[in-house]
């Protein structure tokens, strides 16, 4: 079941979104070696008490924290923790925003000081892999659409889609309807249609696509160790150009 959401709805949705940005780039600018992802966690819940929102993934599912923060091989849903971040490293920040009864869902992957050239091909492909995609989400077009722009950005640079997660709607719910894959072929799956609100989230490895779920259930790794990046912005579909939710 997919709900489209109404004007005043993509309206609340817009206002969350910003409360998120605003935090993702209060948080992006904390990232420097020796600051810890713990500390992200507590300036994300401080913001959001202001902001009079709260975080959607704590909690959810039993998820232990506010943010996701996921360093280096670690591709999606990491714990933060009091590690120091790495000089060169990087670390994924996934930000869940509930405000006013709606989710708006954004993550980007930050360097840590100054990181190796392929390492920043890494973040480049993958976060024009995202724009590819959004630019796909218009209506008429399918779900398919979103996946093969992707793909079609992400294949010739030789680095790898992580097929095992994918986008989805978001809205009342973390996770709706549809599963946006980040892979083809176009014009299959589902129709866009304007009010869908749609998190579009490429996971793009440096090795292997192959992940695995560590001991704590939660935190996805590459299989071969390969350093992973991650964007994601949540949308609405319009009869015009996507709306990016998640942005100031
Ligand atoms: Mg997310
Ligand atoms: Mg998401």
């Amino acid at each position: 079941m997919i709900y489209r959401k109404s004007p005043e709805e993509l309206a609340v949705m817009r206002r969350g979104g910003r409360i998120l940005a605003g935090a993702l780039e209060r948080l992006g600018e904390m990232i420097v070696p020796g600051a810890t992802s713990n500390q992200l966690d507590a300036a994300f819940a401080e913001i959001l008490a202001e902001a009079g929102a709260t975080a959607s993934f704590k909690g959810y599912n039993g998820f232990p924290a506010h943010i996701c923060a996921s360093p280096d091989d670690v591709i999606v849903h990491g714990f933060p923790n009091d590690d120091p971040l790495q000089e060169g490293s990087v670390i994924s920040i996934d930000l869940g925003v509930l405000y006013q009864g709606f989710h708006t869902d954004s993550a980007w992957t930050f360097p840590v000081g100054a990181v190796g050239p392929q390492v920043s091909l890494l973040l480049e492909v993958t976060q024009a892999a995202l724009r590819a995609g959004i630019a796909q989400a218009t209506e008429g077009n399918r779900v398919g659409d979103i996946g093969a722009a992707i793909e079609a950005v992400v294949q010739p640079s030789g680095f790898e889609l992580v097929q095992e997660y994918a986008g989805h709607g978001v809205g009342r719910s973390l996770h709706e309807d549809p599963w946006v894959p980040n892979f083809g072929p176009p014009g299959k799956r589902e129709k866009l249609a304007s009010g869908m609100t749609l998190a579009i989230e490429p996971m793009v490895n440096m090795g292997s696509p192959d992940a695995i779920t560590w001991a704590d259930g939660w935190t996805v790794a590459t299989a071969d160790g390969s350093i992973s990046a991650h964007f994601e912005h949540t949308i609405a579909v319009t009869s015009e150009a996507p709306l990016i939710l998640t942005t100031r």
